[in-house]
């Protein structure tokens, strides 16, 4: 991997800096050799300013600028890979774990937060690889994540944390309300166009919601809503299985058109 490149306000503010630097080394000198200059004569204390003016310029600053440079292009390669290290190839969103990173704390706070996690896969994704190719299947999950994306708040957390797996996490007052953000992402998905390639097929996707409005950690949340979608790819798929204290229950077009119990 190449380092990352310096932009034109980089090197000014490296300038900046090593001109500061510079000159704090200058002062730093003369008040060094400062009773040194005072008992020289003034031909010779003229000499030994220039040089001490010389010196820290000519040695210090072209070193101070190569420093600073290092340091910031070092800062700047950090900073991409961990944009890499969080960041799903394909798709763009978070991966798993930097989804994880962002729900855990969370959950983990002393105050417990109303919220649900949904866990959202693209309903017989095999066969669009089989029948299209691996090409069309990843130009398909582009276009899965864009109109999931489309349906979210800023303050939702979206990522892919598998193959054609997806994960929403979502602060949320009822599991009613969760339920409701759910079934917007299913049907958004399910009214998609996915263009040409998939030759006007539709694709849809089940969604397992858990909701809590008390203390948990992120695995028994995730573990929940797993749960729910597995119940919903039972149920037939393209539908919504919402779980509320150990209550499953099912929202979406292919069971009924409002919440009834499982
Ligand atoms: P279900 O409705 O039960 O979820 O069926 P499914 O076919 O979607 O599930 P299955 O687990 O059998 O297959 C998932 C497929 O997703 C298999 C795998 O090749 C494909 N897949 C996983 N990751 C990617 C990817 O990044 N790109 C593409 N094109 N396909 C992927
Ligand atoms: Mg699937
Ligand atoms: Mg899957």
């Amino acid at each position: 991997m190449k380092p990352a490149k310096l932009s034109m306000r980089d090197y000014a503010v490296i300038m900046a800096v090593t001109l500061a630097f510079t000159s704090v080394a200058t002062l730093l000198v003369f008040a060094i050799d400062y009773t040194n200059l005072m008992a020289q004569s003034a031909e010779q204390r003229w000499r030994d300013i220039r040089s001490d003016i010389l010196n820290p310029v000519l040695i210090g600053g072209p070193t101070f600028f190569y420093l600073f440079s290092k340091l910031r292009q070092l800062a700047l390669t950090r900073k991409m890979l961990e944009r890499l290290a969080f960041t799903d190839s394909l798709t763009g969103i978070f991966n798993r774990r930097a989804f994880h990173n962002a729900v855990e704390p969370v959950l983990l706070s002393d105050v417990p937060v109303a919220a649900a996690m949904m866990v959202l896969d693209v309903d017989h994704f095999k066969k669009v690889n089989d029948t299209y190719g691996h090409h069309t299947g990843d130009e398909a999950l582009v276009a899965v994540t864009e109109a999931i994306k489309a349906c979210l708040n800023e303050d939702e957390v979206f990522g892919r944390i598998g193959g054609e797996e997806f994960a929403v996490f979502t602060r949320c007052a009822t599991p009613g309300l969760a339920a409701l953000q759910a079934e917007r992402l299913r049907a958004a998905v399910a009214a998609s166009d996915f263009g040409n390639a998939l030759q006007s097929s539709r694709l849809t996707i089940s969604i397992g919601v858990a909701f809590s409005d008390t203390s948990t950690t992120y695995e028994q949340l995730y573990r929940e809503a797993d749960a729910c979608l597995y119940e919903a790819k039972q149920r037939g798929r393209d539908c919504v299985v919402v779980t509320f204290r150990d209550r499953p229950r099912a929202f979406g077009d292919k069971i009924s058109s409002s919440v009834s119990a499982a």
